[in-house]
């Protein structure tokens, strides 16, 4: 019998009654493990009525009083960890420690929450007039809703839900159909903390539920990570609603390699930010951007490390790369495989038509290398989201920087050099939101906030930290006196400070 996944309404754990849903796999085996229950309208709404009626008891909580059960929380996450590791591996693929590297990051992002009575304090000023104060305060809005990608089923909706709820906000949560169940364990986990019945919530599903929140009347806030077109729906029609949306988009991450790079570390940070997670990050460099000569040197060491790249069941801890998340994410990899070949790059290492002992109907792709690649080539254009690595050769460091400069996604960057001064100018110039100088993948830390530029960001706030917490609240001014302050005859005048 398979088992069904369904949704997280007001503390309880409910069946679908759409009649909708969709299969979840292994992808190191190719079989199916559960059948998921896709939301309809009315089930949705059921979920936001559930956040709807918890917000008023929970935003008049004390906010150490919702530190104290966030923390609650980070102790259960920490006890939790490689359970919740075990279920992204087996419904996303990924190599264990990886996914255990992702809750820690998740981790990470609760333990700034538990910060939250620090980050929620306000400004105030004496005396901005005669017997006047002013000060401001940061509140809660109300429903807030997260919309995730395949990705990171732990990570992301921890870039959102422990900001949001510990600023007083209660939530809903729709994770992607590819691997819904690390988000019910999450919910598990929160209702085990003692967070109230409606405060957090989870509804599975596609299209429909996500429209369903988008337009919704009492979700003040969205929050979406995935694809750029669809970042862009989000964007648009939430905003059409009337919501504050942040929603972060597609990537097409490069690393500048100068000729003066230490040329073994280069390689070493190249090939894991790479492949590792079969290159189904955000955040992995697909494009290595090679200065000069530096191509010559770094090209036949990359071909070495790309072909004997451990690739296999991800609860293999020697596995350096798992499956592909789904068949059709394999077939959409290949085709990219061929039109890249079709367009005149060389191929220099082929990752199609791989296959594991024991594991013939999982979903494998090998590391694969492009040399020669150019502007315009769909390998440099499209991003790929597949264990793909393109190697485009410029003459200058000028030349690096308007290859990258001219992309339509700036969402990470890196850089590796001795050079200080190449470094310093690199971060003032690079139009990309995040930034590594000899660091791969440089995903800021929990108080310091994600987020790109251009086609990999709609919307002005970025993820987490501060930005997240201003997402999440509005900001209130009260100017306040008492009678005794108060001068006789009405003011017609514009007021100012006496
Ligand atoms: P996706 O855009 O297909 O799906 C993301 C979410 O949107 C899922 O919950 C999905 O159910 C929903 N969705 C899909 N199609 C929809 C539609 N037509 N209407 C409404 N909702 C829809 O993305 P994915 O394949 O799950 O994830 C991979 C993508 O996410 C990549 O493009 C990757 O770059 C991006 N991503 C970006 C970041 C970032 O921080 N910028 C982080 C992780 C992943």
């Amino acid at each position: 019998m398979t088992t069904e996944i369904g949704h997280y309404i007001g503390g309880t754990h409910t069946k679908g009654t759409s009649g909708l849903g969709g299969e979840v796999f292994n992808p190191a085996t190719g079989k199916q493990t559960a059948y998921v229950d896709f939301a309809s309208t009315d089930e949705v709404n059921t979920a936001v009525a559930a956040a709807k009626a918890a917000f008023p008891d929970w935003a008049d909580t004390p906010p150490i009083r919702r530190a104290r059960l966030m923390n609650r929380f980070l102790q259960l996450l920490k006890e939790n960890q490689d359970k919740l590791a075990e279920a992204i591996t087996a419904e996303h693929g990924k190599v264990f420690t990886d996914a255990q590297g992702e809750v820690q990051r998740g981790i990470d992002i609760v333990e700034f929450a538990c910060g939250i009575p620090q980050l929620l304090k306000g400004d105030f000023t004496d005396q901005v007039s005669r017997g006047i104060d002013n000060w401001t305060l940061r509140q809660p809005l109300g429903v807030c809703a997260g919309i995730t990608p395949f990705n990171f089923p732990i990570m992301v909706p921890m870039w959102m839900f422990p900001v949001a709820i510990a600023a007083g906000n209660t939530f809903v949560l729709k994770p992607s159909p590819t691997d819904p169940t690390p988000a019910l364990m999450v919910a598990d986990l929160m209702k085990e903390a003692g967070f109230p019945d409606g405060v957090f919530n989870v509804v599975q599903g596609d299209k429909v539920a996500v429209d369903a929140l988008i337009k919704h009347p009492d979700v003040l806030a969205i929050s979406f990570v995935g694809s750029t077109p669809i970042a862009n729906y989000i964007y648009e029609t939430g905003a059409r609603h009337g919501k504050r949306v942040q929603a972060l988009g597609g990537a097409k991450n490069h690393m500048l390699v100068m000729p003066d790079a230490d040329l073994e570390k280069t390689v070493d940070a190249l090939v894991g930010a790479a492949y590792g997670s079969a290159g189904e990050r955000c955040m992995a460099i697909s494009v290595a951007t090679l200065v000069g000569d530096v191509a010559d040197k770094i090209i036949p060491m990359l071909v070495e490390r790309t072909k004997t790249l451990n690739v296999t069941n991800g609860l293999d801890l020697k596995a350096e790369m798992g499956p592909i998340v789904t068949r059709g994410a394999l077939d959409r990899i290949t085709g990219c495989i061929e039109k890249g070949v079709s367009e005149g790059a060389d191929l220099l290492v082929d990752g199609r038509g791989y296959s594991v002992e024991g594991f013939e109907g999982g979903y494998w792709l090998g590391g694969t290398l492009f040399d020669n690649v150019q502007p315009g080539m769909s390998l440099h254009s499209e991003e790929i989201f597949g264990p793909v690595l393109s190697c485009v050769r410029v003459d200058s460091f000028a030349d690096g920087i308007d290859l990258i400069n001219n992309h339509e996604f700036g969402n990470g960057v890196s850089l590796f050099t001795r050079d200080g001064n190449v470094a310093r100018e690199f971060g003032r110039r690079v139009q990309v939101g995040m930034v590594g100088i000899n660091v791969p993948i440089p995903v800021p830390m929990a108080w310091h906030g994600f987020g790109g530029w251009k086609k990999s960001l709609f919307g002005d706030m970025h993820a987490y930290g501060e930005e997240g917490v201003r997402f999440y609240t509005k900001q209130k001014s009260i100017m306040q006196r008492w009678p005794e302050s108060i001068e006789k005859g009405s003011e017609f005048i514009m007021p100012t400070a006496k």
